[in-house]
């Protein structure tokens, strides 16, 4: 069976590793930043090196691409982002990237000339130093001006970025593809499924929607020792009462959904006022959209009971949610039957993060498998893949290909 260069591979991420390296062996490489641009021409070297093609799009995308023959303009695409979290972990998007690259390596290695042209793609921007998701929102066709005007970082600092990458204002909408037949994405899995179940690979089904609340409880302040205890309107005791119950509430109806109360604010805020005013930030997640809006009617029934049993009000002001995104059945397939061949454990599961793979999916069947994270730490410098289960992740993402070139041939 044809398996990848596993010391080419291990030898990149080192490689790659350094490039805005941080003492304590994380990376730091937000998005057009000095030490990004320095890991996309590294790539683009790789490219290069392995007798690839290669070709950057509008929204500063890079691909590594093996032509079919004859070529086709039809191809199936892979890949994932090269920039990082400030002080994060070497393998979160970086990983996905390199085993799309050292797939189609592969197959040039051995003269295999693919049934449809493959790409290894680097998306622009994924974790959101600029825009977040940048490169995979053009290349779906879903980035639009409002995205550039609302950019973390000031006008002239992102027309710096730009300019230094090669990237207009007016480029990046001109990255929309019409051209893709399939997607996969390798990715980390960030949490401890695989890890505790003893799983090679997790296949996700769907990318959790997200939806979030701001939420405000109001009461009255009075004094903390002279007010009887009875007779308080004290907003965090509604609040606290929440939290709890509505933990208590999604484990119970709603798993594997979640939800957090991720800021809590009392106001005026003094050891002795009791709180009037108590602010938090409601977030929950979802993969399957019936079931969010089934929790979101529980979550809002239960901040009325909860205001009630304390005499409070409560008022909540929704943000713009993000829908889940299900996964293709034919890509989920192409992918079990390419780990079912290499003797590879494998599971359906949901992400709870959200990845380029959620844009692609609005374009093209698409689909994603994680590998497994040392003791789900991400976004972190200890973040941890073995060496084993890269390159099993990276079988997988060549066999992958190969299913995916027959499927949709
Ligand atoms: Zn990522």
């Amino acid at each position: 069976m044809l398996k990848i260069n596993e010391t080419r591979l291990l030898s990149d991420i080192e490689e790659l590793a350094r490039i805005g390296a941080t003492a304590d062996g994380g990376v730091s490489r937000p998005a057009l930043t000095a030490v990004d641009l320095e890991a996309r021409r590294w790539f683009q070297r790789k490219v290069a090196e392995a007798g690839l093609a290669y070709a950057q799009d509008g929204a500063g995308n890079q691909s590594a691409i093996l032509h079919s023959d004859p070529p086709g303009a039809k191809r199936i695409l892979a890949g994932s982002h090269l920039d990082s979290v400030p002080n994060g972990g070497r393998y979160d998007g970086s990983l996905g990237v390199l085993v799309a690259l050292e797939a189609l390596r592969t197959l040039k290695d051995h003269d295999i000339v693919p049934a449809l042209t493959l790409e290894a793609l680097n998306f622009t921007d994924e974790e959101s130093a600029i825009m977040g998701l940048m490169g995979s929102k053009a290349v779906a066709g879903r980035l639009s001006m409002a995205d550039y005007g609302r950019s973390r970082v000031d006008a002239a600092e992102l027309s710096r970025r730009f300019a230094a990458a090669g990237i207009t204002r007016e480029s990046m909408l001109t990255a929309t593809r019409d051209d893709v037949l399939a997607w996969v994405e390798l990715h980390i899995e960030q949490g401890t499924r695989l890890e505790s179940a003893g799983l090679d690979i997790g296949v996700v089904d769907a990318i959790v929607g997200i939806r979030s609340l701001h939420v405000t409880f109001r009461g009255e302040a009075a004094h903390a020792g002279t007010m009887p205890m009875n007779q308080r309107r004290d907003a965090l005791w509604g609040a606290a009462s929440f939290v709890l119950r509505a933990r208590r509430h999604v484990m119970d109806n709603y798993s594997p959904g979640v939800c957090n109360v991720g800021m809590i604010q009392a106001a005026p805020g003094a050891f002795n006022i009791v709180p009037a005013e108590v602010a938090c930030a409601l977030e929950f997640r979802h993969g399957s959209d019936a079931e969010m809006d089934a929790m979101e009617v529980d979550l809002l029934r239960l901040l009325e009971e909860c205001a009630a049993e304390f005499d409070l009000s409560v008022s909540q002001q929704a943000t713009p949610p993000v829908i889940p995104a299900r996964m293709n059945e034919s890509v989920m397939g192409a992918i079990e039957r390419a780990a079912d061949n290499l003797g590879l454990s494998h599971e359906r599961m949901l992400s709870f993060a959200g990845h380029d793979t959620q844009n692609m999916a609005a374009i093209a069947p698409a689909a994603m498998y994680f590998v497994p994270s040392v003791k789900g730490i991400s976004h972190n410098p200890n973040e941890l893949t073995t060496d084993g289960d890269c390159v099993k992740g990276a079988n997988l993402m060549l066999h992958t290909l190969l299913e995916l070139t027959t499927a949709f041939a």
